[in-house]
């Protein structure tokens, strides 16, 4: 099939629009999609200093790819963070390091081996608790921590459309409408200075899109899913959604547009705890003592 804007060869389909195009009309439509979500949810100003937390995968190359070509004229100052969770096999920065070294974006990898003392391996060895409840809480702890050291006003995710769905459908069924609040392009339902806002420049675009841009740009190093995965309920989640997805296609996107009509008014009618100041590291929570620090006295990981 031809590209259905210059006629050249088509790359790829998009599905809801069932719109043939190229390669390049489709880099143009992705960065135009991209450029657009920041401009309405104003997700960057040009005081900010960006943080993109970077995993070495599909979606984070992206991002990573994206905001160095949209900043980089801007002069807004961009990073890269990388987090080694320090699972076998999984994690490898070795593309991500390269990618940054190349285009000149300073990389900054912290490992939990190293912050809190043991591997995540290591850690699931001597507790029973899932792995990605440790493994989220630990991330966004040092996300957010070293963030602040690091002078970074906003950080960019590599979330997409797929991942929003799924998170909604999640805090739905498990009746957790709190944490819907706080989701969208960008967070922030109370604006602390503790916090550093998290912004989602691929919002609107789909993991297929994600992937598509990312192989024909060539930042996609192979593909090793985590090896705790399987066992999330997320990864139940998504096979479920995209099973209904291929049967009623657009179910994706009716799923976060009709979120993101609600969403002003759950965050106005919500009843938001006052933040308060973990009593062991400092860092802003909802009790006494966050959930990293219960999480590292649970682990044995303090003193
Ligand atoms: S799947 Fe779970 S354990 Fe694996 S990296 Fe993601 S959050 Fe961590
Ligand atoms: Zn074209
Ligand atoms: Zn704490």
């Amino acid at each position: 099939m031809s590209c259905k804007i210059c006629e050249k060869n088509s790359v790829i389909n998009l599905p809801n629009s069932n719109i043939y195009q190229c390669r390049k009309c489709f880099n143009r439509y992705f960065e135009k999609k991209v450029r657009k979500t920041i401009r309405i949810y104003k997700l960057i100003d040009k005081k900010d200093v960006i943080g993109i937390a970077a995993s070495g995968g599909k979606d984070s190359m992206s991002t990573l790819y994206i905001l160095n070509k949209i900043l980089k004229h801007q002069n807004i100052k961009l990073m890269a963070l990388a987090i080694d969770e320090g699972i076998e096999g999984y994690r490898n920065l070795a593309f991500l390091k390269n990618f940054c070294k190349e285009n000149k974006i300073p990389l900054h990898t912290f490992s939990y081996k190293k912050e809190f003392g043991h591997t995540l391996d290591k850690m699931l060895k001597i507790t029973k608790e899932k792995p990605c409840s440790i493994c989220g809480v630990f991330r966004r702890y040092l996300l957010n921590t070293k963030a602040k050291k690091l002078g970074i006003t906003k950080l960019a995710t590599g979330h997409n459309l797929d991942d929003e769905a799924q998170t909604i459908l999640m805090n739905q069924f498990r009746r957790n409408i709190s944490a819907s609040a706080r989701l969208g392009p960008i967070t922030g339902v109370i604006q602390d200075e503790r916090f550093i806002r998290r912004i989602k420049p691929l919002y609107f675009l789909t993991e297929r899109e994600i992937a598509a841009f990312a192989f024909l740009n060539n930042l996609k190093d192979e593909y090793v899913e985590c090896p705790n995965a399987a066992v999330s309920y997320r990864c139940n989640l998504r096979d479920w959604l995209n099973e209904i997805e291929a049967k009623y296609p657009g179910t994706k996107h009716s799923i976060v547009n009709s979120f993101m009509e609600i969403q002003p008014i759950l965050r106005k009618h919500l009843d938001l705890k006052k933040i308060k100041t973990c009593k062991i590291c400092a860092e802003p929570c909802s009790q006494d003592i966050c959930q990293a620090c219960k999480l590292a006295d649970k682990l044995k990981l303090l003193n």
